[in-house]
Formats: structure tokens, C-alpha cells, sequence
């Protein structure tokens, strides 16, 4: 039951409950109607309570499996369906304090690891040899930093060491699994330490290169500045209740590559604005996606958020109208806002397009057509943050 009694323990509210038991998935299957089996690497069984769901897994034996067709040349596990006992798969979980499992048979908690004095002590570390663990699965160096940041802990010594030598082995994990573990990374409230941790530990390049490679050397504060308060924005976002989308985050993230290259494209090719950022998005887009794939519906979104921040710069006539106008018109007007904290748009311009949404048909009219300034009675020291 790992992250539940984790949880649990240290007072938070478990996201899931995941049961574990040693019946096979085939049979899970026999005893609930509404069950479905997934998972090939890992094959679990689905029970679903109307609109729940409870993931239901087996036992696993603690020894990967020798055949070769079970591991890659690297060590990797592929296939992890040998079932065992209650105390292999508790030695098979990836940290101390995820091995627990509750025991609805008399209330107690069986911990074969030491997970609940780790979790006192408030200590990630890795169950077994660091590691021939990482080697199995590169993806746990991404889940030491989740947890680290999620539950703040410190991640110990010896689970920590082995990460820069291995995190290489993350360039073979599957572009789709990085991204349901970048969802993960990002949108569980705590983007900010995760993204700080990530980028300490070497690991955000195998996540994001390129904006790893803007923050590297000599870059400009303004970068960060942008790139931390769109974290900071989504995790009170997720502590508010709000409504997120990993979109405007990896737009954010994905920003200044989209813009330098933008640059270089109107300045050595001569392309007009909107285009330049239009071709920009593809490039910076498809090497993105080599390393983490971002779905259509959230690169789309991307796009849009992009290509229309150079229409803000339009106040005259019908133009901010049609803008405001726009489906994606929400994102891309918080997205220049964000930049315009960072130093990159005015924050008169920002003034007025915060005003301009607030007044009514007739002084949009009006503020169109006198230009630039905002009516005097409605002038606001800041401008508004995401709802
Ligand atoms: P969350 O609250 O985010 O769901 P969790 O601890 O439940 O956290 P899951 O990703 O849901 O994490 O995984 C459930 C459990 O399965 C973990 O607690 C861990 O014991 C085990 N587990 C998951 N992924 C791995 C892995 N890559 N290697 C080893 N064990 C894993
Ligand atoms: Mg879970």
C-alpha cells in the first residue's frame, strides 16, 4: 500500500489507496465484476467502485527475473509479473518509507524496511544497492526528487551519490513514461522545489534540455525570474483548488528557447514576428519531444499561448476586441503577465489589458481609440494575477 500508509503517518490526506495482495490479477479479476487487468510491464488489476477506482496489485518476487527478455543490456526491467510473498514485494518497492503496507486483518503496520523510522527522521533512501536499483529502473532518480520535495525530506547520502554518475540512463527510458513522471514532478503542488532539485542534481536536462541549456552559463536573471514564478503560480494554484494545465507550465518552461530562436529567425532570415514564433514553436517542440512527449492537446494550447503574445502589443481599433476574443485569449493574457513581472513587457501594457477586460463594451471603445492609456478612474497598482 506504499504511498497511502506513507502518508498517512505523517498526517497528509493519501491521494489513493493502492492494495496489494496475493491473489493474481487473473483471479482479482473472478472475484470483482467490474475489474479490468493493465499493464504489460506491470500488470495490475483495475477495480472499479463507480467513479473510483482501486488499483489492485500482486505481490511481486523480489529477484528480477534472470531471462533476457525480462532486462535490457543496461539492467532495465521490462517485464515484472513473477509473483512472491508479501515480504519480497515489500523489498522490491523503491524507498524505505513506501515499503508499508496496513494490515486490514488487525489494524497493523507491516514495515520490513525501517520505513517508519526513516519516516520520522524524514529520510528518502533507496531500498537495497542504490545502484543495481537505479540501473533497474532510471525513473527513480526522478521519484527521489519528487518525494524529497513533496514530503521534505532529505534524500540520504548513498541514495543521492550514484545519480550524477547514472543519470544518463534516463536517455533510454520511453519519451510517453518521462512524460506521465513529468506530470507527476509538476503538478503535485510542490513544481517550484521539484524543478530547483531537478536542475541541482543534473537531472532537468534529461527532462527539458533546452531550458536547461538557457539556464546554464552566463544567462540572464530574467529567465529564472519567469520560469520560478510560473512555478510558484502553479503550486498555489494546486493549494487553491484552481484549475491547472501542465500547458501554460510547459510553456513557461519551454519560453526562452521558443524566443531566442524566434529572434534569430527575424534576424537572420528576415521572417516577420508571428511567423518566426510559429516555427520556432515547431523546431523547439519536436526536440522537446524527443525526451519527454507532450500530448497534441496540451502542445496545441502551447502554440496558441505562444504565438499570441505579440498581439498584445496591439491596442488600436478592433485588434484587442478579436484578441480578447480568443479561446486560448485567458492563458496567453496570464502568460504575458508573467513576463511582464520578469521584466519583458511593460506593465503599463499589462495595466491596460487588465483594465481592458474589466470595463464595460462602451470604455473598451473608448480605450481602444485613445490609444495607449487606461481610463484614469480605473487605474490599479497591480496587475491581476492567474483566477
Ligand atoms: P503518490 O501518492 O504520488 O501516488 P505513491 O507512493 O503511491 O505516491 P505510486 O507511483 O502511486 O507512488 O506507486 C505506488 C507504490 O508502488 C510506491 O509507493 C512504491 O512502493 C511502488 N513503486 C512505484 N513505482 C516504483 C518503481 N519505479 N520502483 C519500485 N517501486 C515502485
Ligand atoms: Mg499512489
Amino acid at each position: 500500500m506504499g504511498g497511502a500508509v506513507r502518508d498517512m503517518l505523517l498526517g497528509r490526506e493519501p491521494k489513493d489507496f493502492d492494495v496489494a495482495t496475493d491473489a493474481t490479477p487473473e483471479e482479482v479479476r473472478e472475484l470483482f465484476r467490474n475489474c479490468r487487468l493493465i499493464g504489460r510491464r506491470f500488470r495490475l488489476a483495475h477495480v472499479h467502485f463507480g467513479p473510483e477506482i482501486i488499483e489492485v496489485a500482486t505481490f511481486r518476487s523480489a529477484q528480477p527475473p534472470p531471462e533476457e527478455e525480462h532486462q535490457n543490456d543496461e539492467g532495465m526491467i521490462l517485464r515484472d509479473n513473477i509473483y512472491g510473498t508479501i515480504e519480497e514485494d515489500a523489498l522490491r518497492r523503491d524507498f524505505t518509507v513506501n515499503a508499508l503496507y496496513y494490515n486490514i486483518a488487525d489494524f497493523s503496520i507491516i514495515d520490513y524496511a525501517d520505513g517508519v523510522e526513516d519516516i520520522n527522521r524524514g529520510e528518502l533512501k533507496l531500498l537495497g544497492e542504490p545502484v543495481q536499483r537505479y540501473r533497474e529502473d532510471p525513473v527513480r532518480m526522478l521519484r527521489a526528487v519528487r518525494f524529497a520535495a513533496r514530503l521534505g525530506f532529505r534524500i540520504t547520502d548513498e541514495t543521492l551519490k550514484p545519480i550524477g554518475e547514472l543519470a544518463d540512463l534516463l536517455d533510454g527510458v520511453p519519451a510517453a513514461r518521462l512524460f506521465e513522471e513529468t506530470l507527476k514532478l509538476f503538478m503535485a503542488g510542490h513544481a517550484y522545489e521539484t524543478f530547483h532539485l531537478l536542475h541541482q542534481y543534473g537531472l532537468l536536462r534529461y527532462l527539458f534540455p533546452l531550458t536547461e541549456s538557457v539556464m546554464s552559463g552566463d544567462y540572464d536573471q530574467r529567465i529564472t525570474e519567469m520560469i520560478d514564478q510560473g512555478l510558484k503560480n502553479t503550486d498555489e494554484r494546486i493549494d487553491t483548488g484552481k484549475p491547472v494545465t501542465p500547458a501554460f507550465l510547459f510553456a513557461v518552461l519551454l519560453w526562452e528557447p521558443v524566443r531566442e530562436l524566434a529572434e534569430e529567425l527575424r534576424r537572420e532570415e528576415q521572417i516577420a514576428e508571428i511567423p518566426a514564433l510559429q516555427q520556432a514553436a515547431s523546431q523547439v517542440l519536436s526536440e522537446q519531444a524527443q525526451r519527454v512527449s507532450i500530448p497534441k492537446r496540451f502542445t496545441f494550447m502551447m502554440r496558441d499561448i505562444w504565438t499570441l503574445q505579440p498581439r498584445f502589443q496591439n491596442r488600436a481599433g478592433k485588434r484587442p476586441l478579436r484578441l480578447l476574443g480568443h479561446p486560448k485569449f485567458r492563458a496567453a493574457y496570464d502568460f504575458m503577465l508573467l513576463r511582464a513581472q520578469a521584466g519583458e513587457v511593460d506593465l503599463e501594457l499589462a495595466e491596460w489589458w487588465t483594465s481592458y477586460q474589466d470595463v464595460n463594451g462602451e470604455e473598451r471603445g473608448k480605450m481602444s481609440r485613445s490609444g495607449n492609456r487606461p481610463p484614469r478612474r480605473r487605474r490599479r497598482s497591480k496587475p491581476k494575477q492567474q483566477p
